[in-house]
């Protein structure tokens, strides 16, 4: 895998060019966040180990396949090791895709792989896990979610954005890049979550595709109104202008 260092707390590990997992350093260990795609754990323990710590956690983002796709193994591979991901996305790892009454009744999208693994940890917006907030950001999956490093500020932002093809609010079609798009729940409820992780200003957006960005506001204010302009289009709206 490649290995991209943003500090010294923050690992970004790329296979396939554009699917990336993270090792943030934590006082105990690495916590891994997410998992890439299937057949990634050995290199996932390899990089840990030549980093030169353990893996102490493991916490996802969302259920989809290219972020929990290596979780059975790893978690086969170290049984006691935490796994973490929120309550509402955990229903998914076990089968059940059922939608909640208070939710938007609109089809789910992307691969959801039922896992072996049984989360240790449902996580709720506002919990802590490490140095790590925990921020609710449903949208591209129901139960998504995106991790502030209360140290640094950076975000581990998920598929909330992605900065591959363009920085973009998932659900936004970039065209190099349309994989996060395609497989995003419902654009309105991930639009209100990208405001909100602006509003957070984070000094750096670390997302699930695509590279790290540093002082990323701009960037990200940006990708923010190009969402309302298609999302008011797609609602056959003119766009309010500010
Ligand atoms: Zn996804």
């Amino acid at each position: 895998m490649k290995v991209t260092a943003y500090s010294n707390n923050l690992f970004q590990l790329t296979r396939f060019v554009a699917f990336n997992c993270y090792l943030l350093r934590e006082d105990d260990g690495f916590t891994v966040i997410d998992t890439n795609m299937g057949g990634q754990a050995q290199a996932i323990m390899q990089e840990a180990s030549k980093l030169g710590l353990p893996i102490a956690r493991i916490l996802l983002t969302h259920a989809h396949v290219d972020h929990v796709g290596s979780l059975d193994a790893l978690h086969e591979a170290l049984p006691d090791v935490p796994v973490a991901i929120s309550e509402r996305d955990a229903r998914f790892l076990s089968g059940d895709m059922s939608l909640d009454p208070s939710e938007p009744q609109v089809p789910l999208r992307g691969g959801y792989p039922v896992c072996k693994t049984k989360p240790t940890l449902l996580l709720h917006e506002g919990d802590r896990i490490g140095s790590l907030e925990v921020i609710g950001t449903p949208g591209h999956t129901p139960g998504h979610l995106a991790f502030l490093d209360t140290r640094d500020r950076a975000l581990i932002a998920g598929d909330a954005f992605q900065t591959q093809g363009g920085v973009a609010v998932s659900g936004t079609v970039e065209w190099l890049f349309p994989l996060p798009a395609l497989a995003t729940w419902d654009k309105g409820l991930a639009l209100e979550s990208a405001r909100k992780l602006l509003a957070l200003r984070p000094s750096l957006l670390a997302v699930g595709h695509g590279r790290m960005l540093e002082h990323p506001q701009a960037a990200m204010e940006h990708a923010i109104r190009v969402m309302e302009r298609s999302l008011a289009k797609a609602e056959g709206k003119q766009p309010h202008v500010a």
